[in-house]
């Protein structure tokens, strides 16, 4: 089922084509109740280094389970509770239960990173630094551990009051990086005044990277663009072997997807990472 999931994730939903269907509004309903009653579970999704094919962190990706539609893609109800004020409350419970996971890590030994997507609306809401920060307080987490990933849409929505709360964020020691780079419409003018660490170029320039020399044209420029701003640059959405190469071949810092490992829930984190396969327990291992 899990294959399945992901793909249908993966569609292209425009909740303004029918924001006032009746199914939709039914589901907006049902959602608000989700958050209540503890139907939306986070899943992880590995980020590994790709020079050192080692996982340093995870993506916190939401999964709604209705109890009568079954699985409902995030790409259907995030926009949904992004047109209403269920987002504040959604997303501070993502960054929740993602804080509280990596506070877990760090008492099994594992020092990683965790990123929280954030929307366009929680960025007009001035509240949210200190949400952060209270949370990170509150499950005492070092803060470069946490990342928050935003796109350049959402930061043109009001770029103002956006690079305000980023700034703020920024100061708190959080790591913030520009997700689905590549697709939005956005300011090179304002990139560079943002207090970001990281570009994520969008997985449709990458899955056809191999065959389309203008993707690859792309995916090349943007890690140029990104080192030579003093950012570092993932891909998202590396789903074989040969992407991997070739994004190390260009001098790709980082890399998630299907690859190392889709998005998964916190029980099966333990066994895959005991797989070794993209974490070494000891550094030293391969030396035996
Ligand atoms: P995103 O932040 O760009 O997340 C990456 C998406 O790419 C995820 O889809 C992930 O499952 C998918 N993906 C990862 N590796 C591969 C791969 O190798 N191949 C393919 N085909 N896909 C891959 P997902 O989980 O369906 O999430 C879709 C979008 O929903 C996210 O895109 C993000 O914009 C939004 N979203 C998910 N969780 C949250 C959340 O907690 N808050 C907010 N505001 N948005 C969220
Ligand atoms: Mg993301
Ligand atoms: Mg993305
Ligand atoms: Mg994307």
């Amino acid at each position: 089922y899990h294959a399945k999931s992901e793909m249908q994730g993966v569609s292209v939903y425009r909740p303004e084509d029918d924001m006032h269907s009746p199914k939709r509004l039914a589901l907006l309903n049902d959602l608000g109740r989700a958050i209540r009653e503890d139907q939306l579970q986070v899943y992880f999704q590995p980020k590994i280094d790709i020079n050192g094919r080692h996982t340093y962190g995870f993506e916190a990706l939401l999964r709604w389970q209705h109890p009568e539609l079954g699985f409902v893609p995030p790409g259907e109800f995030v926009p949904l509770a992004e047109m209403t004020n269920l987002i504040h409350p959604m997303t501070l419970w993502v960054l929740e239960q993602s804080i509280k996971q990596a506070r877990q890590w760090r008492e099994q030994g594992y020092d990683f990173t965790v990123a929280v997507n954030l929307s366009a609306r929680n960025l007009l809401d001035e509240t949210l630094p200190d949400h952060v920060y209270e949370l990170l307080q509150q499950y005492d987490l070092p803060p470069q551990l946490l990342e928050l990933e935003i796109t350049e849409s959402s930061i043109m929505v009001n770029p103002e009051l956006a690079m305000a709360a980023l700034e703020k964020i920024h100061d708190l020691g959080v790591e913030l990086a520009i997700d689905d780079f590549g697709t939005g419409y956005s300011s090179l003018a304002y990139l560079k005044r943002l207090p970001v660490r990281q570009l994520k170029i969008d997985y449709s320039f990458i899955i056809h990277m191999l065959e389309d020399k203008q993707d690859e044209i792309i995916v090349n420029s943007t890690i140029n663009l990104a080192h030579n701003l003093g950012l570092n640059v993932i891909a998202e959405g590396v789903e074989t072997e040969a992407h991997l190469q070739c994004l190390q071949a260009l001098g790709c810092d980082k890399a998630q997807g299907y690859l190392m490992g889709k998005p998964m829930p916190v029980e099966e984190i333990d066994a895959w990472l005991v797989d070794g396969l993209w974490y070494q327990t000891s550094p030293k291992a391969g030396q035996a």
